[in-house]
């Protein structure tokens, strides 16, 4: 396995995934759209159970943004849903029916920076790098009018799929790319930027493809080594959205639409073919996975080879902030052992941390030094555990070193100083 310093190269394994069409998956069970954190936070609905509700309906308002039913079909109340990353949260049941009503906005022209961020609001868009809606981070970085610290920074839309088995991103490049493209431009909009462009590690003759269909001057290559820089110069200040977010501000402003699915990769020995699919939030994982021939005894990994969760539970709905599920029959549990120190994970880590002393002082319980060694850098990319000879989670524990030092070292009467 070649190291770089910062960063790693990994075996691709995306099979056909990419050149295929994406399937489109419809939900057969009910979808469950969540609507809070706990039962009594409910928020008034807008809905009478058992009525039918159209794609696209308002269920209720949270925080005065809309809910909304991402399929046709019959509302039938409410139920906690366990999620193996969001936790327990209270969700809107919706079974489909045949309906195939869809709500959608009015279109937006000639949008300015205030509508095309109403607009993501109001298509609900998420960004799928994060699961955060597109909204609130356009409201978050917008630069006020004629200031200078636009000049420096750049609007990137991530399509890099760097991952061993992801191609979602892809998938919207050969599919959507000048829809893309123009989601990018009313972002960067949004935000007073004048440069943007979309960063791809596409094999050479898609990308050659790309420049043709959409300018060179928009595509930027990246290197191959994982995690991947989206950008290279670093006195520009650099901003990041997803690739399927753009598209999704695209449809919104154009055709009015809400976001109201996502594709995925379903990938790994566990599944006949590596699929990109395409379903609406809140569908029951373990209907996608039906669909996709997925081996029921497998295990199954939400979110990418190098940072993804094992679940034991496959029903919970999919939710934003996921693109990509694995079915893994061959899911190597190593036995770790210790560390020899060798340095690797340090070589690789592109934060420039030292993950093995940050787990050798957590491990001593020497919290107060944990503060010079930087641990809020991690972004838990994964490497450094990918790389170690010895098998251990040194990622985990890195971010666990994280949350130690806000907490452990401030209980005992520390004082930060950042
Ligand atoms: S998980 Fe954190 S410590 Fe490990 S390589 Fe990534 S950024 Fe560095
Ligand atoms: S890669 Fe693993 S064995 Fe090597 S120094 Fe880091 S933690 Fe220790």
């Amino acid at each position: 396995m070649p190291l770089f310093l910062r960063g790693v190269a990994l075996p691709f394994n995306k099979g056909q995934a990419p050149d295929a069409d994406v399937l489109a998956v419809s939900a057969t069970g009910p979808v469950y759209i969540p609507l809070a954190k706990e039962e009594a936070d409910a928020p008034t609905l807008c809905v009478e159970e058992n009525s039918t509700v159209a794609a696209g309906q308002v269920l209720c308002h949270v925080d005065r943004l809309p809910v909304f039913s991402t399929i046709a079909g019959k509302f039938i109340g409410t139920t906690m849903v366990n999620h193996p990353l969001y936790g327990s949260l209270l969700c809107a049941v919706i079974k489909p029916t045949r309906s195939k009503r869809v709500e959608t906005l009015p279109p937006v022209e000639e949008p300015d920076t205030d509508t095309i961020i109403e607009a993501a609001a109001q298509a609900c868009i998420y960004d799928e790098l994060d699961g955060i809606p597109l909204a609130d981070k356009l409201r978050l970085w917008r630069m006020a009018e004629n200031d200078q610290a636009a000049l420096r920074s750049i609007l990137v839309a991530d399509a890099t799929e760097n991952d061993i088995y992801g191609s979602s991103a892809w998938c919207i490049l050969k599919e959507q790319a000048q829809e893309a493209l123009y989601g990018l431009q009313m972002a960067a909009r949004a935000l007073r930027f004048s440069r943007y462009h979309i960063t791809t590690m596409l094999p050479r003759n898609r990308r050659r493809a790309l420049k043709r269909l959409i300018g060179r001057e928009n595509v930027f290559t990246t290197g191959d080594e994982y995690p991947v820089t989206v950008y290279d110069d670093s006195r520009d200040d650099v901003f990041c959205i997803g690739i399927q977010a753009c598209a999704a501000l695209s449809a919104a402003l154009q055709q009015g639409q809400k976001h109201t699915h996502t594709i995925l990769t379903v990938a790994g020995d566990g599944v006949p073919a590596s699929r990109n699919v395409r379903v609406p939030f809140g569908m029951d994982l373990e209907e996608v996975l039906q669909a996709c021939g997925a081996d029921p005894e497998a295990t199954v990994i939400l979110g990418d080879a190098m940072t993804g969760v094992p679940c034991q539970n496959t029903h919970f709905p999919l939710l934003p902030g996921i693109t990509t599920v694995l079915v893994m029959q061959s899911h190597a549990v190593r036995t770790p052992q210790p560390c020899i120190g060798c340095g690797r994970c340090a070589t690789v880590c592109h934060a420039g941390l030292l993950p093995y002393e940050i787990v050798r002082r957590l491990e001593n319980m020497h919290y107060e030094r944990l503060r010079y060694l930087s641990t809020t850098s991690c972004d838990g990319c994964g490497a450094c555990s990918y790389v170690c000879p010895a098998g251990r989670d040194v990622a985990t524990q890195v971010l666990n070193a994280n949350e130690t030092r806000g907490t452990i070292f401030l209980n005992w009467g520390g004082v930060e100083n950042e």
